[in-house]
């Protein structure tokens, strides 16, 4: 532990708020600049040009990616010794070039690099996929992604800084052992209360919202499952939220239909998903009509094998840079042509499939989706509080449910034991255990799928 975090932690609440203020105000300074605020109105511009328009840039930027990546990275130079670079005219040419993976990526890091951590933003990435790294990103590409952040925001009405958005996330912000029921510290510099994603159980949930109630949000952001849990308790106990967002913003997590659709109808205001991950991936985001674009100035998403898998390239990592990286992440892009009512011409995708590793397996091999493991509980909408399955052989998955036991009648297990049959077919034996609480990750995030079979 770091001797920010000790003194943090043996602070009174006040000074820790003020900690978190600080904090906030430094990670600004790497955010916000003249480069932000250059971005913000170049993008508005971008929204309204025509495909073809949007497409040559991205073809100029890609081009400038390229080039940079071979002059200032050793691995890029290696990986690409003998192809000339310079021929790639087309988004299609890409395809002259390898893939990258994490494992390369990981084991190469350093080379992959084209500077060192001086002067530079450090990104540490989730571990979810077991391979977690600590990216590089020059200021200026830090600046940009959070000018697209916000600019995709502003788009549907809400303004970073200007308004205030309570987040939800995995920060150790709670120190251990505290007593207090205060599980929240306010980042002033962003007008930001930013709220623990570890106790968010059904006693505490209360406190969360007379939280929430006194601070009175714009927006809530961040992990979706903390929105769902408050979101399933308001419903269940019939309670209004006491506060109005304009907007909601899920990050981190699979936003599955269900618990979108609660909450809309709980929080009264529409659900805004993003695409856009910690090593630097190109965003896609939803529009004013809830339908995700991809962001052409920001990076190039190619389809790649089976599955729906992409790889991205991405013109924000020039420190790190990406080039045909395969992520692990999988998408649906709608046909070509396909046009929005919001009248951006940029590519529309149909559905973020999630992490590759959100899947359960068949005893045949075949993958069932997180849509289609979320649906397995569509019998029993309000009395289920979280679920989780755990697959650890091909033929036998265990669901974890912690229930609203007012709610839950012992049929709903025979129900769901029915949708397993329909979806896995006889062979998979089923244990469903009810649990009090399903512990979360060490990040904080909840996962409703942890499936170890390796295929
Ligand atoms: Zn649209």
């Amino acid at each position: 532990m770091g001797f920010l975090e000790k003194v943090y932690e043996r602070s009174p609440l006040p000074f820790q708020n003020l900690m978190t203020t600080v904090a906030g105000y430094q990670k600004n300074r790497t955010r916000y600049g003249q480069i932000y605020w250059e971005h913000r109105a170049f993008l508005r511009e971008f929204d309204n040009w025509p495909l073809d328009r949007q497409q040559a840039y991205q073809m100029e930027e890609l081009k400038k990616l390229l080039a940079f990546a071979v002059a200032h990275s050793d691995f890029y130079r290696e990986l690409y010794a003998g192809i000339d670079v310079a021929s790639i005219q087309r988004i299609e040419d890409l395809q002259r070039l390898p893939i990258v993976d994490k494992e390369a990526l990981r084991v190469n890091l350093s080379r992959v690099q084209t500077q060192g951590e001086k002067g530079a933003v450090v990104e540490h990435t989730g571990g979810t996929t077991g391979k977690s790294l600590v990216v590089l990103q020059r200021v200026s590409d830090s600046m940009r992604r959070m000018a697209t952040l916000d600019h995709f925001k502003a788009r549907v009405g809400f303004e970073h800084r200007r308004m205030k958005r309570a987040t939800f996330n995995g920060k150790h912000i709670v120190p251990p052992g505290q007593k207090s029921k205060v599980f929240w510290r306010y980042n002033a510099a962003c007008k930001q209360m930013i709220y623990s994603s570890f106790f968010i159980t059904e006693d505490n949930i209360p406190y969360y919202l007379n939280g929430l109630r006194r601070f009175q949000p714009d927006a809530l952001d961040g992990f979706f499952t903390c929105m769902t849990d408050i979101a399933h308790y308001l419903h269940r106990k019939g309670e209004k939220p006491g506060f109005s967002p304009k907007a909601i913003f899920p990050t981190s997590e699979t936003v599955s239909p269900l618990g979108r659709a609660l909450l809309e109808e709980v929080f009264g205001c529409k659900v805004y998903d993003q695409y856009a991950s910690s090593e630097g991936a190109p965003f896609v985001t939803d529009c004013a009509h809830q339908t995700l674009h991809m962001d052409l100035s920001s990076g190039v998403l190619e389809h790649f094998g089976e599955n729906d898998e992409v790889l991205i390239t991405s013109f924000s990592t020039y420190a790190t840079p990406l080039i045909r990286y395969r992520i692990g992440d999988s998408m649906i892009f709608a046909p070509e042509g396909t046009t929005c009512p919001c009248g951006m011409q940029a590519p529309v995708v149909e559905s973020i499939q999630g992490r590759s590793l959100d899947f359960l397996y068949t005893p045949q091999g075949a993958r069932v989706n997180a849509g289609n493991v979320a649906n397995l509980l569509k019998n029993m909408p309000n009395a289920v509080i979280r679920a989780q399955f755990r697959q650890v052989k091909l033929d036998e998955i265990t669901a974890l449910l912690e229930v609203d036991k007012s709610l839950y009648r012992e049929e709903h297990d025979r129900l769901l034991r029915q949708e397993f049959l329909h979806k896995f077919g006889p062979q998979m034996r089923v244990n469903i255990e009810h649990l009090d609480e399903i512990p979360r990750e060490t990040s904080g995030k909840f996962r409703m799928i942890k499936n170890d079979v390796q295929l």
